[in-house]
């Protein structure tokens, strides 16, 4: 019996061994996919730590804001179990909200968010809850977010670096500004910037100012 299994191994050795060297061809173009794994560790790590899902969901919204005029920003509320998402918005202060269409100077996503999670979810979830969002909190969403309870902010850009880029691109300083959420809400939990994904927020915000010049 075990002979016959034997065999049967180096039959199938002996008939893999004739296509590997075709096996082999096929494969060297994506031999530059061997790094594969290394690709899906690092991704691993860091949804381990960050909700990826959320994360490239806010990038994608931001983009999404880029394409209807509106500034690149973008927030997804996740739940405490750390998967659920909840509710998601993007910055809608040139084309209003939905339906509605006005202009609203003050219909930032992280406002929006809190709004809508004091609305929908009770004190324990709403503590229990993560914003991710595109850029650091303005000093109106950082309050916001902290009158309504809200928990753990993971953002990408931090609000210094979103000002140093507007200086570099030569664009005037803000009306309102720029603190960190630390200096305007100390109880709040935040992390950030989430390094993987800057470069493609920069690149999000000054496609947009290109934009804005050329109007
Ligand atoms: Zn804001």
């Amino acid at each position: 019996m075990s002979m016959n299994v034997a065999a049967a191994v180096d039959a199938t050795i002996a008939y893999q061994d004739p296509l590997q060297p075709e096996a082999s061809d096929h494969l060297s173009p994506t031999s530059s996919s061997t790094p594969t794994p290394n690709v899906r560790t690092a991704t691993q790590s860091m949804a381990t730590k960050y909700n990826q899902e959320a994360l490239q969901l806010a990038v994608k919204l931001a983009r999404e804001a880029l394409e209807a005029g509106d500034s690149p920003f973008a927030s997804v509320l996740v739940a405490g179990d750390g998967t659920t998402i909840l509710q998601s918005d993007r910055n809608r202060i040139v084309t209003g909200l939905p339906g509605d269409g006005r202009p609203d100077a003050t219909l930032h996503p992280e406002l929006t968010l809190a709004r809508w999670a004091n609305l929908h979810l009770g004190p324990e979830e709403r503590a229990a809850s993560t914003v991710y969002t595109t850029g650091e909190h303005c000093a109106m969403c950082s309050a916001a977010h902290a009158y309504c309870g809200l928990g753990r902010i993971v953002y990408i850009c931090s609000g210094s670096m979103y000002a140093a880029w507007q200086e570099e691109a030569g664009l005037p300083r803000g009306r309102v500004r720029t603190l960190g959420i630390r200096d305007v809400a100390p109880g709040v939990e935040v992390e950030g910037p989430v390094e993987e994904y800057v470069e493609t927020m920069r690149a999000i915000h000054t496609e947009y100012w290109k934009r804005r010049e050329n109007k």
